[in-house]
C-alpha cells in the first residue's frame, strides 16, 4: 500500500478548493458533518460557504487501516435537516474510499450533496464533488492522524 501524508497546508488548500466547486452547486441551506473525518474539512467548507447550521452524522467504519469493517451509525441527523429527503443539504466528508459510507448516506438522504475532499476510484463515481483522486490502494495520512505523530490520542493516557 502507498502512503500519502497531506500537510495542514495541503489539506486547508484542498479543503478550500472544494468549497470553490461547491459554490456553483449550492445554495446550501445547511451542513452535515460526517464525523470523525468529515469534521476539520466541514468547518473550512462552512466558513467559505457562510453556513451555519450544521449537524454531525456519526459513523464507525474501519477497524484497522486498510481493512474494512461494517459500517456502524451511532447518530442520524435532526428531524428538521432529514426533512425533503435532505434537499438543499450539502454532507461533507474527508474522503470517500469504498464509498460504502455515502451509500448510507444517500438511503438516508437522497437529495443531499455529498463532498469529499478526497476519493479512491470506487467511491469517487458515488460522490456529487471531491476535489483529487488517489489510488486504491493508497492510504491518505490527515494532519489529525495517529500515523504522523505516533502519538496515542489524549483520551488514551488519561485512563
Ligand atoms: P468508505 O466508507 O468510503 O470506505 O470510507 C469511509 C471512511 O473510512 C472515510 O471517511 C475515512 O474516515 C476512512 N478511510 C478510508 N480510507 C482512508 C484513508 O486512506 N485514510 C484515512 N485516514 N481514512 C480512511
Amino acid at each position: 500500500q502507498k502512503a500519502f501524508h497531506v500537510s495542514w497546508d495541503q489539506f486547508h488548500r484542498d479543503a478550500r478548493a472544494l468549497a470553490w466547486r461547491l459554490s456553483a452547486s449550492g445554495p446550501f441551506s445547511s451542513m452535515i458533518a460526517v464525523t470523525r473525518g468529515g469534521l476539520v474539512p466541514a468547518a473550512i467548507v462552512a466558513r467559505e460557504l457562510d453556513l451555519r447550521l450544521i449537524d454531525t452524522f456519526c459513523v464507525t467504519s474501519y477497524v484497522a487501516e486498510g481493512v474494512q469493517g461494517e459500517v456502524t451509525v451511532l447518530k442520524g441527523v435532526a428531524a428538521e435537516i432529514a426533512a425533503g429527503a435532505g434537499a438543499g443539504v450539502l454532507v461533507v466528508d474527508d474522503l470517500a474510499d469504498t464509498g460504502a459510507t455515502v451509500k448510507q448516506i444517500r438511503a438516508l438522504l437522497p437529495k443531499a450533496h455529498i463532498a469529499t475532499v478526497y476519493a479512491k476510484p470506487l467511491g469517487g463515481p458515488l460522490v456529487d464533488t471531491y476535489v483529487t483522486e488517489v489510488s486504491q490502494d493508497t492510504w491518505i495520512y490527515f494532519p489529525w492522524d495517529l500515523g504522523l505523530s505516533f502519538q496515542a490520542p489524549i483520551a488514551d493516557a488519561r485512563r
